[in-house]
């Protein structure tokens, strides 16, 4: 990996091949937090993201973290089969999506790490890291994906966040945060800047679930990165918003800091599995509409240069943090 190649499932691209990103999707997922929504078939997974790639969506970064169901070996495929450049996550998801009786509960900090830099530099478990017989594939991971609950950051939590921080440091990927229906968004950038994460290295995912303008330009000016990606979800609020809210940036020319995605989480929402909206609502139905909302130039920001800028790693952030005597 260098400086300006991103790691996908299927080797390096240059960022800038990336083309149009969409950036937070799930192509396999299995979570207790969704019981009988699980989605697994290879099949269906290719079939999925070839209607991304219709839809004029070159590349899908796929934020399903360590045991929540990710098949590396299918995810090259699909990515093969479809032709859709595929950024495969590490990293530890809120608390609710691990049992209690998880390993990663109670694993040391050392344990927590180095499976995320395995994923990260050797190629992640086949097995999703179902111990006891890790067996790494040759497929990176090329983003950290980390949790934060509902309006706090739970003790486990803040473990996982001091490993994926400092698995960032050391690679100099980006990090993904789920915020709780927008939440605990600023508690989540104090927590890494204090383990050397600058905001500006941080993808704050969910924030269109708070639809604050408000509190969305406050982040931004902190650096960090909001990710609208409830696109099509329309139980959340009328994709409407999502304009409005992306005018509201625009006008504050924040739209440097917005990145889109769908985040598909249950098979409910597959039209693979007969659901929908489909992974593909962003490009087939959101795009044309942000198009005739901002133009063809703000379509570009937020789809091509602000994620290909963020996905590229960034060796200022792969150093230790400065030790304060
Ligand atoms: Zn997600």
């Amino acid at each position: 990996m260098t400086d300006t190649t991103v790691e996908t499932v299927l080797g390096p691209v240059p960022a800038h091949d990336l083309g149009t990103v969409d950036a937070h999707e799930h192509v396999f997922l299995r979570t207790p937090v969704n019981p009988g929504e699980e989605f697994l078939d290879p099949d269906k997974a290719a079939a999925e993201l070839s209607a991304v790639s219709a839809s004029g969506i070159r590349t899908v970064v796929d934020l399903t973290p360590v045991g929540l169901g990710r098949r590396p070996l299918e995810l090259a495929d699909a990515a093969r089969r479809s032709g859709v450049h595929v950024v495969a996550a590490t990293g530890y998801h809120r608390a609710a999506h691990y049992r209690e009786d998880h390993w990663a509960r109670d694993a040391d900090e050392e344990t927590l790490l180095s499976i995320l830099l395995d994923d990260l530099t050797v190629g992640i478990d086949r097995h999703d890291w179902t111990f006891p017989h890790p067996e790494p594939t040759t497929h990176r991971a090329g983003i950290i994906k980390l949790g934060a609950s509902y309006q706090h950051i739970k003790g486990v939590e803040r473990r996982w966040f001091a490993a994926g921080a400092e698995a960032a440091r050391a690679t100099g990927v980006p990090i993904a945060v789920h915020t709780e229906v927008g939440t605990a968004a600023f508690t989540a950038l104090d927590l890494l800047a204090e383990h050397g994460i600058p905001a500006g290295r941080v993808l704050l995912a969910h924030t269109d679930r708070n639809p604050d303008p408000e509190l969305h330009l406050d982040l931004i000016a902190r650096g960090a990165h909001l990710v609208y990606d409830t696109i099509g979800r329309i139980k959340y609020r009328p994709d409407a918003v999502v304009l409005d809210l992306l005018e509201t940036i625009a006008a504050h020319d924040g739209l440097d800091h917005v990145c889109l995605g769908t985040d598909v989480g249950r098979r409910s929402m597959l039209t693979s599995y007969g659901g929908g909206p489909g992974m593909d609502v962003l490009g087939r139905d959101f795009v044309p509409r942000l198009r005739r909302r901002l133009g063809d130039e703000a379509v570009r920001t937020v789809l091509e240069t602000t994620p290909q800028r963020l996905l590229t790693p960034t060796p200022s952030t792969a150093a230790a943090p400065v030790a304060v005597a």
